[in-house]
């Protein structure tokens, strides 16, 4: 045993290197005022982040999340207030101490964060109590905060630390999250803890590999496992957040008349029937969309970049929009789906607000919603038949399951790759029902591959000259996505001349 330790240590784990979506969660808690965000906004150096110093300014009471950099260690934290809570019943406050418990059972970590100059102050006990009530799977670190002025005077630190010793979870660290003192002591502690945690994790991931290649086709399989990446985007007041809230089944994301409650945690992920979804950018998204007006407001999800860092998008309508409206889809949402196709990622239309066009004299609405929009998306991109569309009520938590599954379906269709000895006995028998009208020499496709997936890839490898057309193109798509069950998504074909 001694063996296996001494050898994992002689390799430590290159946290660079591991997916975001695997690190492990540290959550920092604390009462109000004894630099949380200041902590918070230090580890994920985004300096634009702003702290506010009002304990009930609204602007800083959702949880945020993003990922730390603390010299070549690297963690997922999320900083949250409200511990403070249960006084202020009903307030925004009280709302986020049950989603602190609910983010805390999600946390491997604890940063246990107090202020060193105020000395131990009874709310900070009332927090320790919370967390051995709420959290008692984590041991959390102590950290004392605002050290800088105390590192001179001999003694002070010391004394601060004695103090902070009898909240029972062990020796505080001293740091300054204003000037970054103490900070190495952070990571000296930090290190080993979430080292143990993330080879625990990578050990249990080999084991469960090396079970997928035992079938012998471990290409397929873990391809399809990686984790998903979800985007939500569409127009302001959709429904963005309060379907994200929905999807997490968790109030992660506040949606209210607050305003600027959806500020900028980066990622988010939640599980589904075994599986990981994670949420792309979405806070940024939302936070976007809710700033700017009008039809420019999918500008942000417009850029390249953004929009490939996403596999599947799902683009949110608004049920009762498009009953009053003459198009079911604006200018806006156009752009964005056409744009997401482009990209070859997979989409996912989702018509939310549904409840709205219930009861009397509404069933005509429903109806004609329901037949609207898919049609509507046929032909805004004709190129792929078969875009899903998922019927909603955010508000009343309504179909959720269903879109899991078909955002997941997208995903496995997506990811699917076909072997080339199929393809090319399925190419003799759909060439044979193919017209060649459209040319003088015929094409000779010598053979058929997939290139890649994410999304499905071929190429046509041609002898002779003539190069296949279009219709030729539109044909093999039509043929493959029947053939092989990949409506809705976007296949690329491609040909090639063999030389
Ligand atoms: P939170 O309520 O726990 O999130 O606390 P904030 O991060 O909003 O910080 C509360 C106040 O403490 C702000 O005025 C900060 O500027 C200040 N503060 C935060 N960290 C430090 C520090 O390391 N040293 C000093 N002197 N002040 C700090
Ligand atoms: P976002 O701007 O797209 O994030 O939209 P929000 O989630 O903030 O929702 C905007 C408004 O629509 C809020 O008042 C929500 O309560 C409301 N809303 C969201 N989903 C539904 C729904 O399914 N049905 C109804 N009736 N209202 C909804």
């Amino acid at each position: 045993h001694n063996l296996v330790t001494q050898k994992r240590y002689e390799k430590p784990v290159d946290f660079t290197k591991i997916e975001i979506a695997k690190l492990p969660t540290v959550m920092i808690v604390g009462r109000p005022n004894v630099g949380k965000s200041a902590l918070f906004n230090r580890l994920i150096r985004r300096r634009e982040a702003l702290v506010y110093n009002t304990p009930d300014d609204h602007v800083t009471r959702d949880i945020r999340e993003g990922v730390a950099k603390l010299s070549d260690l690297r963690f997922r934290v999320l900083d949250s207030a409200g511990l403070e809570a249960e006084a202020t019943s009903g307030s925004v406050l009280h709302r986020t101490a049950g989603m602190t418990a609910n983010v805390l059972s999600r946390s491997q970590f604890a940063i246990f964060l107090t202020d060193a100059r105020a000395g131990l102050h009874p709310l900070d006990l009332e927090v320790g109590k919370w967390l051995r009530k709420n959290a008692p799977q984590i041991k959390p670190i102590v950290v004392m905060n605002k050290c800088e002025s105390l590192f001179d005077s001999s003694g002070s630190i010391a004394t601060a630390a004695n103090e902070m010793f009898r909240l029972g979870f062990g020796d505080p660290i001293a740091i300054s999250a204003e000037t970054g003192l103490g900070l190495p002591d952070l990571y000296q502690s930090l290190r080993p803890v979430l080292e143990d945690y993330m080879l625990q994790v990578l050990d249990e991931e080999k084991t469960q590999e090396n079970s997928y290649s035992e079938d012998g086709c471990a290409a397929e399989v873990n391809e399809s496992k990686l984790p998903l990446q979800l985007a939500i985007v569409g127009r302001p007041n959709v429904g963005k957040s309060t379907l994200l809230n929905t999807l997490l089944q968790e109030d992660r994301v506040l949606v209210g008349p607050e305003a600027g409650l959806t500020r900028d945690s980066i990622r988010t992920q939640f599980e589904f029937q075994g599986r990981t979804i994670y949420l792309v950018d979405t806070a940024g998204w939302l936070q976007r969309t809710k700033q700017e007006k009008g039809p420019s407001s999918l500008s942000i999800v417009q850029s390249r970049k953004n929009l490939l860092r996403a596999h599947i998008i799902a683009l949110v309508l608004d049920a009762e929009e498009i009953a009053n409206a003459r198009r079911s889809m604006k200018h806006a949402e156009v752009v964005i789906a056409r744009r997401a196709v482009e990209e070859g990622r997979g989409l996912v239309v989702i018509v939310n607000k549904m409840d709205l066009l219930r009861g009397k004299n509404k069933s005509s609405s429903y109806t004609k919603v329901m037949e609207a929009v898919p049609q509507e998306i046929q032909t805004v991109i004709p190129q792929i038949t078969g875009i899903p569309v998922i019927f909603t009520s955010a508000l009343e938590g309504r179909g959720r399951t269903a879109l899991l599954h078909q955002v997941i379906d997208t995903y496995e269709k997506w990811c699917s790759r076909l072997p080339t000895a199929r393809l090319n006995r399925w190419l003799l028998k759909v060439m044979s029902r193919h017209s060649w009208k459209d040319h003088s020499a015929q094409p000779k496709i010598k053979y058929f591959t997939q290139v890649k997936a994410r999304p499905p890839t071929f190429v046509a490898f041609l002898n002779g000259k003539t190069k296949l057309s279009d219709t030729d193109i539109r044909f093999l798509t039509k043929s493959l996505k029947e053939d092989f069950d990949l409506g809705g998504i976007p296949i690329r074909i491609m040909q090639r001349f063999i030389t």
